[in-house]
């Protein structure tokens, strides 16, 4: 476990005690334990790490882009070195088995890697004028200083999907990880300063939303937004930045549905089906947490998922088996009411849904996998995110009906599409309204360079991939004559 000063936050990358005086703890979900405890930052720090940030962004942007690619290697091989530490960082604090965080640190090192290599690759367009003695271009520029309010669930990778585009294109960065989950952040940019980053370029404000979040996104002297939580917060952070008219990139939550054709190879399907909803214990915005089967399959996709759940092995992070606890009692008991409205409104309870027994999980957050059938598109448990190891399991009988059931949510984020027919595939892939799909596969996010994609409540504006340096630049248009032509 990594050794941060207590009760500090990290203002233009030096430790600092926060000006509200106030502590925030942190808890280990399996135990209830406080495992540490950070500053909490108030609208003062805010305007101390925004100023910071402007005034050494101006020298970052114009340090050549070689250079920040390699501040941004070293940053990588830091982290490298301290994989194993972070790993056990982010387990411990989210509650996740151990090898599941090992996995998220290298994905977050990965692109911090692909990010470094893009630092010096960023480019514009020329283009022909009308008059023979003219002619336009265009310069991507930073946009000056980055806000970044993220989520719990997979804090590495969340920090570093935008942290490393917006830092290689030239800006600086004021970060309001999770409450609940912010100790991977500050260790990270720990590591950003060690590696030679300028340290007014990173600051890591760990607090609350009303409290550090809103103030962040509200300063006047932001540049762009970034935010990934739920679709609620989401526009309440649009509200904010709407006073100062800056760009927003929002990831939100997520609905996302897993399409299983009569025709798909079973063998493969199941496990990653279940994976899909159970990683994190479901607490990924890309869980798969709607089945939708074909009727002639049904019965026997629910069994095998039953018997797949049922074999579950639950535990403490460092046990590393396959579910860890839910991250707060709040998030338990919002998994288990919404199970229990289901139940009165009609559902079959398959299985789960219980806790776990023994004094073993006595003071952590667990609950059993819910496996949840006849239920229908009008209900709760089927329309809200619920953010735990819960699916539902709905039938179809042909395609089209398949995709209206896909489509008939809210959210737009990751559709999974499971047949041998390329035909049918490829029609699905046009005609659900998501802004990520995977074809025998549960999720995307092996593919570092694919942009994170989402749209209608799930979100907008492209994340992570290929076209991250675009959201993390605006496009200056230039137009010039010669005069002696
Ligand atoms: P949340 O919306 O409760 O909080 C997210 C962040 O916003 C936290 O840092 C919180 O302190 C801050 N915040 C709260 N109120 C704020 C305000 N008024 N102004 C500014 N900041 C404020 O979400 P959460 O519970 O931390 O995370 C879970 C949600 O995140 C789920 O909905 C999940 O789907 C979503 N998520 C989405 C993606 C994606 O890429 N689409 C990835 C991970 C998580």
């Amino acid at each position: 476990m990594l050794s941060l000063p207590e009760s500090h936050i990290l203002v233009g990358g030096r430790w600092v005690a926060s000006s509200t005086g106030a502590t925030l703890d942190v808890y280990d979900p399996a135990t209830s334990e406080r495992i540490a405890s950070v500053g909490s930052a108030g609208p003062e720090d805010v305007d101390r790490a925004v100023r910071e940030a402007a005034a050494a962004q101006y020298e970052w942007a114009r340090t050549s882009p070689s250079d920040r690619g390699r501040v941004l290697r070293e940053w990588a091989a830091l982290v490298a070195r301290d994989s194993e530490t972070l790993a056990e960082t982010e387990a411990r604090d989210v509650g996740k088995p151990l090898s599941d965080a090992r996995r998220n640190v290298w994905i977050a090192h990965d692109m911090l890697v692909y990010f470094a290599g893009m630092a010096d690759k960023v480019t514009g367009s020329t283009l022909p004028s009308r008059l023979e003695s003219s002619f336009g271009f265009t310069l991507a520029e930073p946009h000056g200083v980055c806000a970044l309010v993220t989520a719990w669930n997979v804090p590495a990778l969340l920090m570093m999907a935008e942290a490393a585009p917006a830092l290689a294109a030239g800006n600086a960065l004021v970060i309001k990880p999770s409450e609940t989950a912010p100790l991977v952040v500050l260790a990270l940019a720990a590591l950003a300063v060690e590696a030679g980053l300028p340290g007014g370029l990173i600051s890591v404000l760990t607090g609350y939303g009303a409290e550090a979040g809103s103030p962040l996104v509200r300063h006047p002297m932001v540049d762009h937004v970034s935010f990934v939580g739920s679709t609620a917060t989401g526009r309440a952070v649009m509200r904010d930045a709407a006073e100062s008219l800056v760009p927003v990139k929002l990831e939100l939550g997520g609905k996302s549905p897993n399409i299983v054709f009569a025709d798909a190879d079973l063998d493969n399907a199941v496990p990653l089906l279940a994976d899909s909803i159970l990683e994190n214990s479901g607490q990924n915005c890309n869980a798969g947490s709607r089945l939708l089967v074909h009727a002639d399959i049904a019965e026997e996709v629910t069994a095998r998922l039953a018997a797949q759940f049922d074999s579950v092995k639950i535990g403490h992070w460092h046990e590393d088996l396959d579910l860890g606890p839910v991250a707060t009692a709040a998030q338990r008991l919002k998994i288990e009411r919404h199970v229990e409205q289901a139940l009165a409104h009609g559902a079959r309870l398959v299985t789960g849904g219980g806790r776990p027994d023994g004094g073993h999980y006595e003071r952590g957050f667990f609950v059993t996998p819910v496996l949840l059938d006849r239920v229908t598109s009008d209900m709760a448990i089927v329309q809200n995110e619920v953010f735990g190891p819960v699916l539902t399991v709905q039938s179809f009988h042909d395609t089209a009906e398949a995709v209206d059931l896909a489509n008939s949510t809210q959210f737009g984020l990751q559709t999974g599409i499971w047949t041998r027919d390329v035909s049918r595939a490829m029609r699905v892939v046009r005609e659900v309204r998501s802004g990520q799909v995977s074809v025998n596969e549960s999720s995307n996010v092996g593919v570092i360079g694919l942009p994170f994609n989402v749209t209608k409540a799930s979100g907008f504006n492209s994340g992570g991939g290929y076209t991250a340096m675009r959201e993390y630049t605006s496009e200056k248009a230039v137009s010039m004559r010669l005069s002696s032509w």
